[in-house]
């Protein structure tokens, strides 16, 4: 049960208190003393009754001092045929006043019926809270096959073309459709057909979900959002139905937008039976492609879907008249990256020396997403430390935390597990930096950040989308520097380098299956996609290729990660002493920034 809200608390105290302070009041003021019927038959005969109250069986008395009194008569007999028999002259009944009021004043039955009426009326507070939020989930159960798609209408976080910073190819094939939105009649008199859907593809955080709303914000239609996972419910046959409430609801405020996000959660190939639930989204997806034919492109509803995987979509989905339109969404490059930041920057105070320039250079390879995380907790930093405004440091310190994970100085090495790191770490920049096709070494420390113990940072001098065989060789040779430093130092070697070896292990055998880079096996590739392993249909690997071939690709691979071996070796051998100065450097100072590191170069030699 969720913890009641703090006014519907305060309020029943409240409620309590006042039937606390109605009832002990109500029975106080009037509190009359307990008395026997002797004491008034007394009081008569001694002429102090000035009136007496008669209700049911009780007897109330007032005195002329105006003190109250009660008691209580025999219920089968009347107050006068009790007095006369207990001796009271009808000239003395006379002075005593007496009034017989109906029984069941309600003061009185209140006054009577309050101490036990508070601890059920407790009850049925209790209880009403109870139900209604029973209610809830019954409502909830039973608006099942209501689509819950959200409406964005709100003007305030209305979005705009101009707050997605980049992406200009996507920008004008969507202007189409927002041209379309904006007036329909003008496309249809021309005979065209418009797209029903759009399908926007990219890795996760490059924007695709705020395109989608500043699309609808462009055309200023209204904007039905609803996430692919919530068609899956637990019951069958609920998603279809939320499907076809969507396309009514979507059709009765026309012209307007859909917008499915993460449709790769109901749109994956139908069939692969992996996961229990695929029946569910069979059918939701069968319902989405029905609807989807069904409705008079003229209305003016467009389908917009977003999706990060677009290689799991059932094709299905992708057929004419359904999501032919494609939008891909790309990670942003470098000018697109300065200009995402300097969106994201506006509101926050920057120190004069924080060049979003630089940030976007220092950045490659981070999406939307990360740069807007990245600016956010650079300004968490700079509030922490009370600052008036954002440092340079707090951005620099923010890349790595975005890149690596926070720092982790808490995790205290050991004296001899830090002068390993050191050694570690000063293997890979060292290799890093003696091969040329390797990518600038950008910082090196031995704190630990995320998983990893120590961390050498090699960035991209640019953006790059293509990679050249020697720079395989190259990273791979760098990345077993640590290892080999290691084993060239103290003889031995630990198990802070098995990242290390996977990594370079996958890269070899990547640039012989996948890239065709082997001379001995030619421009081939062997085996599926690794990334769709997880279909179903992948799960046993797809060897298409024979044991023979699968040996040759072995060795391939074996060769591959010997000459990157032998190529770390002879660097750190030739270069022992640079080796120790990187490390001893390390060892005092933690961290070595870009200057620093070339530096160390340059006064050996
Ligand atoms: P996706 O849906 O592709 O995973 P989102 O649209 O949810 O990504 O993007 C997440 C956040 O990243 C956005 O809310 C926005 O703050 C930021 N962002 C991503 N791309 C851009 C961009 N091109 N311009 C400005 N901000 C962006
Ligand atoms: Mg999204
Ligand atoms: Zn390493």
């Amino acid at each position: 049960m969720k913890p009641l809200p703090k006014n519907v608390i305060i309020s029943v105290i409240v409620f309590l208190a006042l039937l606390a302070i109605f009832s002990t009041y109500s029975l106080q003021n009037n509190e009359p003393k307990d008395v026997s019927f002797a004491a008034v038959v007394e009081q008569i005969q001694s002429q102090s009754v000035s009136s007496i109250t008669v209700e049911g069986n009780k007897v109330s008395v007032t005195l002329q001092d105006g003190t109250t009194e009660v008691t209580q008569k025999e219920s089968d007999a009347s107050l006068t045929e009790l007095l006369t028999q207990y001796g009271i002259s009808t000239g003395e009944l006379k002075t005593a006043n007496i009034t017989v009021k109906e029984q069941g004043g309600g003061a009185y039955l209140l006054s009577i019926l309050l101490p036990s009426l508070i601890p059920i009326l407790l009850l049925v507070v209790i209880f009403w809270f109870m139900i209604r939020q029973m209610q809830g989930a019954n409502n909830r159960a039973l608006s099942f096959g209501q689509s819950g798609a959200r409406e964005m209408k709100d003007q305030k976080q209305k979005v705009t073309f101009a707050d997605v910073a980049g992406a200009r190819e996507a920008k004008e094939e969507l202007l189409e459709v927002v041209e379309f939105l904006k007036n329909p009649k003008k496309f249809v008199d021309m005979g065209a057909k418009l797209p029903k859907g759009v399908l926007l593809m990219g890795r996760p955080g490059t924007g695709k979900t705020l395109m989608a709303r500043a699309i609808a914000g462009e055309a200023d239609v209204p904007f039905l959002h609803i996430s692919g996972s919530e068609f899956v419910e637990m019951f069958v046959g609920v998603g279809a139905s939320r499907v076809r409430d969507l396309f009514q609801r979507a059709k009765k405020s026309a012209p307007c937008i859909i917008f499915v996000d993460e449709i790769d959660a109901v749109g994956r190939q139908r069939g692969t039976g992996l996961g229990g639930s695929h029946d569910e989204r069979e059918q939701t997806l069968n319902q989405i492609l029905v609807e989807m034919d069904g409705f008079d492109p003229h209305i003016g509803v467009i389908v917009i879907a977003a999706t990060n995987r677009p290689d799991v979509l059932d094709p299905a989905l992708l057929r004419p008249g359904r999501f032919d339109r494609r939008v891909v969404i790309d990670l942003p490059d470098i000018q697109e990256r300065e200009s995402i930041l300097h969106i994201h920057a506006q509101n926050k105070p920057f120190a004069k020396d924080v060049d979003l320039r630089r940030v976007a250079e220092r950045t490659p390879g981070f999406s939307g997403a990360d740069l807007s995380n990245l600016l956010n907790e650079a300004a968490i930093r700079a509030a922490k430390a009370n600052q008036k405004e954002i440092k340079k440091e707090d951005v620099l310190e923010s890349i790595e935390k975005v890149l690596l994970g926070p720092e982790r100085r808490s995790a205290v090495l050991s004296e001899e597990e830090k002068k390993i790191t050191a050694y570690h770490e000063a293997g890979h920049a060292l290799v890093a930096h003696a091969l040329p096709y390797c990518d600038p070494v950008h910082k090196i420390s031995i704190i630990s950040r995320g998983s990893a113990g120590g961390y050498t940072l090699k960035l991209p001098a640019e953006d790059r989308r293509l990679y050249k065989r020697l720079e395989f060789l190259d990273d791979m040779a760098a990345m077993l520097g640590g290892f080999l430093a290691e084993k060239e130092v103290f003889g031995d070697v630990t198990t802070g380098a098995s990242d290390d070896l996977k990594k370079c292990t996958r890269m070899a055998r990547e640039v012989v299956t996948r890239y065709g880079m082997s001379e001995a096996l030619g421009p081939r590739v062997f085996g599926e996609a690794e990334d769709m392993i997880f279909l179903g249909k992948e799960i046993h690997e797809n060897r298409n290729y024979s044991e023979k071939t699968a040996e040759l690709i072995d060795s391939e691979v074996e060769k591959l990660v010997n000459g990157a071996q032998e190529k770390a070796r002879v660097i750190l051998k030739e270069q022992r002493t640079m080796l120790e100065k990187i490390a001893t450097t390390l060892l005092e100072k933690e961290t070595i920034e870009k200057e620093a590191f070339e530096a160390l170069f340059q006064t050996t030699t």
